[in-house]
């Protein structure tokens, strides 16, 4: 992550908001076979002609497609991984960020200091997961976004630092659809998994599991890990699950792991880990979006031993891998 000038900081605004309207309405998919003209293409997508074309004439002075002597765009090398079916596609990401449950709560950020008071809760008069959790379109929206975390790089990362071997059921605590559970099961054949969410999001990780070819290793599990998590298990993971909440509610859910941990069994946490200093840290940054979206937060390594102590676990290792760090602990 480098520095932003104070201008682009200034305006970051209208950087969102433009690439989500060309991700939302796909455009970078109609013009995959070719350039098209702006008419055509706000006839395929029901849009307004005029302000279709001023958006992405927009765009083009950004790199973001191009705009032909005959008026027609074409894609550019900066507007291709806005394609859905690219590898390193992030169109659901650039979709998720405009979208007003991400988008909105930054607007809120000025009340959300003065007040402590979630931004997300005073503009939707309800909390994040429980929006999600009723509003079906956002619930999907985000389990797909969390899913693109696969490509994150810490999948690698993960799989590369961290020992896994002596595991023989590991438990996926808030592990979304599947995709994290999915790749240790699939290198480590013995394992068995278990992949614990909230009922509406394990409604939706079967098929990612089925196709990753895990499922008969793999028990899927909806719950609240607020009740209990599923137990047996000689390893818990924890996969941006902690950020998401304050530490009262970090600790329920740690101790909640704790009940159900075997004898000997192990606590593998990923997570952000905040740096002292100033360097450009986009930890830093998601820090405040949790803040706005969940009133929760990012932590530094001394706070996550504090939130271990305080349920029962021992802080054994901290292992930084690209953007994250792996926490380990065992049972005290
Ligand atoms: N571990 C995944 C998803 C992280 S997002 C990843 O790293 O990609 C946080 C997850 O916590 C979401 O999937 C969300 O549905 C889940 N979650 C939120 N509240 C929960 C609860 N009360 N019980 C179980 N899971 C919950």
């Amino acid at each position: 992550m480098s520095q932003l000038s104070l201008s682009e900081m200034i305006s970051g605004v209208k950087y969102t908001q433009l690439v989500y309207v060309a991700a939302k309405f796909g455009i970078a998919d109609l013009l995959k076979n070719g350039p098209r003209s702006p008419d055509d293409l706000a006839e395929s997508i029901g849009a307004n002609r005029r302000n279709l074309y001023r958006v992405l004439r927009a765009l083009a002075s950004l790199g973001i497609f191009a705009e032909n002597q005959d008026g027609t765009f074409e894609l550019t090398v900066k507007a291709e991984p806005l394609q859905s079916d690219v590898p390193e596609s992030v169109r659901v990401r650039a979709i998720a960020w405009g979208e007003e449950w991400f988008y909105r709560p930054w607007g809120g950020l000025l009340d959300n200091v003065k007040t402590d008071q979630p931004a997300f809760d005073r503009i939707f008069h309800m909390g994040f997961w429980e929006y999600l959790g009723s509003n079906s379109e956002a619930g999907k929206a985000f389990d797909q976004l969390m899913t693109t975390n696969r490509f994150s790089g810490d999948l690698t990362a993960v799989m590369s630092t961290y020992d896994f071997s002596g595991i023989s059921r590991i438990v996926d605590v808030g592990g979304g659809q599947g995709w994290l559970i999915s790749a240790i099961l699939k290198a480590n054949p013995d394992m068995q998994g278990v992949l614990f969410d909230r009922p509406t999001v394990i409604e939706g990780a079967r098929r990612l599991v089925e196709s990753e070819g895990v499922s008969d290793r793999c028990e899927l599990v909806g719950g609240s890990f607020f009740e209990s998590v599923p137990a047996g298990g000689d390893a818990y993971i924890l996969r941006s699950i902690l950020h998401n909440w304050n530490d009262s509610n970090a600790t329920v859910i740690l101790q909640n792991c704790r009940q159900a941990i075997t004898d000997g069994g192990r606590l593998i946490i990923v997570d952000n880990v905040l740096s002292t200093g100033n360097d450009p840290s986009s930890s830093k940054i998601a820090d405040i979006q949790m803040m706005v979206i969940l009133g929760a937060l990012e932590r530094t390594e001394s706070e996550f031993r504090g939130l271990l102590d305080a349920s029962g676990f021992r802080l054994t290792k901290v292992m930084p891998i690209q953007n994250r760090s792996i926490i380990e602990g065992e049972p005290e």
